[in-house]
């Protein structure tokens, strides 16, 4: 069974002035907790484990990572246990201060923290050699959940939108423009907007697609992933106020930004129709807040 969710209208008078129709696709409403793109991303990844009757996923993340506090829930909700091989290897003692972590920890997921070298290295066989030694069988989940499977999944999140010209999406790991990419109709556009520096992902991307109708816009990624401005937060809490949609602050936000500059530079034609997809990531407001708070900075809107 498929899951669809809304397009909504977005109601700006930038919008009307330039002549720009722009719909946000609400994927942040698909489920309370496993939200946007990494329920798409788990789907055909926890069919497999079950159809492979292994009792335990292990993933990989930073302390704020969305996919790490989606993949504790998903792994409560199908009964399977959760290992989360998480960056920083300080947090060992004070991961309880981090809502993201508290909140994995409480659905069942289990931590192993390790250096940022290590981290660096998780893919080598040697790492991979040590977990398994460490936690024996387990459904070995990539950083962020992108796999083939994961792209699978994202290829249905556009649904029946085929009246629109350009999509728009927030870039992490590159699985889930993959995904959208794949499933657009020949003369839409796909504009992916990274939320980290790196000239990596475009060749991340191409691995897990062949079309050429898309490209990445890095102007907006505020210094690199996890960095916000001051800007950027007065950005979300204004765009928050005037539509009522909360952004997160280290993916939809930026991208955000950046849709909406761009359309005050006049970078679409008037009459573009423009589909935004809004990938969730809300649960990262709070341990944003706590960082902000930290640094004397203004808090985002709950
Ligand atoms: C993980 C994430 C992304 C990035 O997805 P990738 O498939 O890694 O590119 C975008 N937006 C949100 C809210 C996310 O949590």
């Amino acid at each position: 069974m498929e899951v669809i969710s809304k397009n909504q209208e977005i109601q700006l008078k930038l919008l009307q002035d330039k002549k720009i129709s722009l719909y946000i696709k609400r994927e942040d409403l698909l489920h309370p907790f496993i939200s946007g793109n990494k329920y798409r991303k788990l789907k055909y990844n926890l069919i497999e484990a079950k159809t492979k009757n292994i009792k335990s996923i292990l993933t990989y993340g930073g302390a704020y990572s969305n996919h790490i506090a989606a993949t504790a829930y998903a792994g409560k909700e199908n009964n399977i246990q959760t290992i989360g091989i998480i960056r920083g290897e300080e947090l060992a003692h004070k991961w309880q201060e981090n809502p993201t972590l508290r909140f994995a920890a409480s659905n069942g997921m289990q931590f192993k923290f390790v250096s940022r070298e290590v981290y660096r290295n998780k893919l080598s066989d040697l790492t991979l050699q040590n977990l398994k030694n460490e936690f024996g069988q387990f459904y070995d989940l990539p950083e962020g959940g992108t796999n083939e499977l994961a792209i699978k999944g994202c290829e249905e999140i556009l649904n029946n939108d085929k009246n629109f010209d350009i999509i728009c999406t927030a870039v992490g790991t590159g699985g889930t423009i993959a995904g959208i990419i794949n499933s657009t109709i020949e003369n839409q556009k796909v504009i992916g907007f990274p939320a980290l520096k790196g000239d990596f992902l475009k060749k991340d991307i191409c691995k897990f697609t062949d079309k050429y109708n898309w490209s990445l816009n890095t102007d907006y990624n505020f210094g690199g992933y996890g960095k916000v401005s001051e800007e950027l937060i007065k950005f979300i809490n204004d765009f928050k106020f005037q539509t009522e949609i909360p952004l997160d602050p280290i993916y939809t936000g930026k991208m955000m930004y950046g849709i909406l500059d761009l359309v005050k530079k006049g970078y679409f034609k008037p009459g573009t129709k423009i589909l935004v997809i809004h990938t969730g990531g809300l649960q990262g407001i709070s341990g944003m807040n706590t960082i902000l708070k930290k640094k004397n900075l203004p808090l985002l809107l709950l």
